[in-house]
């Protein structure tokens, strides 16, 4: 399945101890918050769990696996690691094509996934002219078109209206329902009270609470 254990994990750099032991569970069915200030090593933690940052110690596992050893890594993960770029001259649905073709994806899922994200109608429009809300959505469709089991926003809530956040809670849960596990970061309560059943609270790199929404907000 699409569990996500952190077990240990820790990532120091020369004067900052960004990850500090920090371990917790993400369960599949479920959209899961992942909430600190500013600098509490939220992008971290998941640039460790994708295999792009070494941890200093400790592990993160996807299905009992490290990302390295995923047999298939791209159909397994889908991430959103920050404002969703794209070449200036290109349209939306191009932009999906291209990926598709890298990655071996069929090249229909460009066309499906652009309908899960709402941006069927500007999808022959060029990236340039996206507002900051469309090229969200246009990130969270490239790492929807692996279909894959797990979910990782790092936040993909950044700069979108009270509509877009509303959208984007309604797509989170949807795909939670179909059995997908979703993590996804902010640095905003209000923004995870509304978007997550359940939270993992760091600051300073450590684990502050663990819990659903609502056994967090009890125990604050
Ligand atoms: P968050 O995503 O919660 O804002 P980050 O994981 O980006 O936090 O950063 C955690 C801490 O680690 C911050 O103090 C940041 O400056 C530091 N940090 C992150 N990446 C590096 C790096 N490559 N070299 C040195 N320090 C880093
Ligand atoms: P975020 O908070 O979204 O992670 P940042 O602007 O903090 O974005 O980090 C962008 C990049 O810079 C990341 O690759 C991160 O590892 C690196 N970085 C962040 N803080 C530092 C730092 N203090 N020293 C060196 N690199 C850093």
């Amino acid at each position: 399945d699409g569990q996500i254990v952190v077990s240990g994990l820790t990532k120091h750099y020369k004067n900052v101890r960004a990850v500090d032991n920090l371990s917790f569970t993400v369960e599949p069915g479920r959209v899961t918050g992942f909430l600190g200030p500013n600098g509490a090593g939220k992008t971290t933690t998941l640039r460790m769990l994708l295999n792009l940052v070494k941890p200093t110690a400790g592990t993160a596992t996807i299905g009992g696996q490290r990302y390295a050893d995923l047999k298939d890594p791209l159909r397994t993960v889908g991430a959103v690691l920050e404002a969703s770029s794209a070449h200036k001259g290109r349209t939306g649905i191009n932009h999906l094509r291209v990926i598709c073709g890298a990655a071996g994806f069929p090249r229909q899922r460009a066309d499906e996934v652009m309908a899960t994200v709402g941006l069927t109608p500007a999808a022959k429009r060029k990236f340039k002219g996206y507002s900051l809300g469309m090229r969200q959505r246009l990130g969270i469709a490239a790492a929807l078109l692996g279909d894959p089991q797990v979910l990782v926003l790092d936040e993909p809530a950044n700069g979108l209206d009270p509509e877009g956040i509303r959208w984007m809670r309604d797509l989170l849960k949807a795909l939670a329902a179909q059995g997908r596990t979703v993590l996804v970061s902010s640095h905003l309560l209000s923004e995870m009270q509304l978007l997550a059943d359940d939270l993992v609270i760091i600051a300073a790199g450590k684990l502050v609470r663990q819990g659903t929404v609502t056994q967090v907000m009890d125990s604050m």
